[in-house]
């Protein structure tokens, strides 16, 4: 008797893997995944501060992404906690945008209006407003915009009940196994091969984060997502400090449930080195401090890096490359707040073959 193959095979085991995998698991779909690293979701997606931010005002396929995950997520980590027993700490605590120079308090200000215009929930907010409102961020800044739709997410929690959930579903994980070739016969993917064995299905989805360049290229196709680093810390901080998440000019800081201060992020060109450097710990932490004075004295209690995978321009690269295999990847900046989305477009895609809306800005080639 021929071996059942399973409707999908996944490489990589990240949000955007692990997420598509579970959406298409609650469908009835036969799902695996091959991941090169011995935990699940140990890259990228594990290093992210985990802020929801609902920035993106496009009436595109983009903005029906960052919408359409923004609503899912309060349910989606419901269902999450009651079939994995873990909390993703999903929290809507909202978001506060401060400006610390006047060219940010004007660019602040006229953002503001524009995504007032396009429907964001938005709201001006004088100096002492901000500091009302949060009473260790600086009395020198100059206003800024609160957010009440914004939230966050404590990404290893998630991944863990992620994992978990898709799990339960009757899902596969194979940890330590990578994937060192796309298999093809004649023009259809037909599965992808590890160092001592192949994996074969029906489907096969790219979605290996900034290494899904190698992968495409060693099939001959063409897929320009790089890694940028971004370094994050973590700090000690007084219980209670701080409710909302803050970004002041390049640095975000929120405080946990534990209490501790993550304050994110560097955005580097290093390519595929993960090293947490002096320079950019040094960085975050002067950063953290212009915002939040109060946070001064607190430790630093770890600081950790990790490689986003960028797109050549803007969009990601959501769909079909080529029969039987598809791609997800390049969400760099906001690949936990696309993720929901993008698991239906695949989850939609693979089983039914429609699509909730056109896939043409996310193909490669456009950035050809
Ligand atoms: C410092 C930092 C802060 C961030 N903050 C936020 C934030 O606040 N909000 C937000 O929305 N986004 C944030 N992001 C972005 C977000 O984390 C990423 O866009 C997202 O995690 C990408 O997920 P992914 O699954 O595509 O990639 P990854 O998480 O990198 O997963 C790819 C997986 O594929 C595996 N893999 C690679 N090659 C192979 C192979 N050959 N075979 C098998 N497996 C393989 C890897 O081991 C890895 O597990 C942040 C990112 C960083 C680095």
């Amino acid at each position: 008797m021929a071996p059942v193959k399973p409707d999908l095979l996944i490489v990589g085991a990240g949000v955007i893997g692990l997420m598509a995998g579970y959406e298409a698991a609650k469908r009835g779909a036969r799902v695996d995944i091959m991941e090169r690293n011995a935990q699940a979701g140990r890259e990228a997606s594990w290093a992210a501060a985990g802020f929801l931010r609902q920035r993106i005002t496009t009436d595109d396929p983009y903005g029906w992404l960052a919408q359409t995950s923004m609503q899912a997520y309060p349910r989606l980590a419901a269902e999450l906690m009651d079939a994995s027993g873990i909390d993703p700490e999903y929290r809507a605590c909202g978001g506060l945008q401060i400006a610390l120079t006047e060219a940010s308090r004007e660019s602040l200000r006229r953002l503001a209006e524009f995504q007032q215009s396009r429907g964001v929930s938005v709201e001006w907010m004088e100096p002492r407003g901000v500091v009302e409102m949060e009473p260790l961020l600086t009395p020198n800044s100059l206003g800024g915009c609160f957010y009440p739709g914004d939230a966050q997410i404590r990404p290893p929690r998630f991944l863990r009940a992620l994992a978990s959930a898709f799990e339960r579903l009757g899902g596969k994980i194979h940890l330590g196994e990578a994937a060192v070739r796309l298999l093809f016969e004649k023009d259809r993917c037909v599965g992808a091969e590890a160092e001592t064995h192949e994996r074969r299905a029906q489907t096969t989805l790219l979605a290996a984060g900034c290494w899904s360049g190698e992968l495409a290229e060693r099939a001959g196709l063409f897929l320009p997502a790089r890694p940028v680093r971004g370094q994050v810390l973590r700090m000690e901080a007084p219980p209670g400090a701080l409710s909302r998440v803050v970004s002041a000019e390049e640095t975000y800081l929120a405080q946990r449930a534990d209490g501790t201060f993550i304050v994110g992020a560097t955005v580097e060109e290093a390519g595929f080195d993960k090293s947490v450097t002096a320079e950019g710990v040094e960085r975050l932490r002067t950063g953290a401090f212009r915002a939040a004075p109060g946070l001064k004295g607190g430790r630093v209690l770890q600081a950790w890096a990790g490689l986003r995978p960028a797109p050549a321009r803007r969009y990601p690269y959501i769909g079909e490359l080529r029969p039987g295999l598809w791609v997800a990847t390049g969400h760099y900046k906001v690949g936990w707040l696309l993720a929901p989305a993008t698991a239906r477009i695949i989850a939609d895609g693979i089983l039914t073959g429609e699509t909730p809306v056109p896939l043409d800005d996310f193909n490669p080639e456009r950035d050809r």
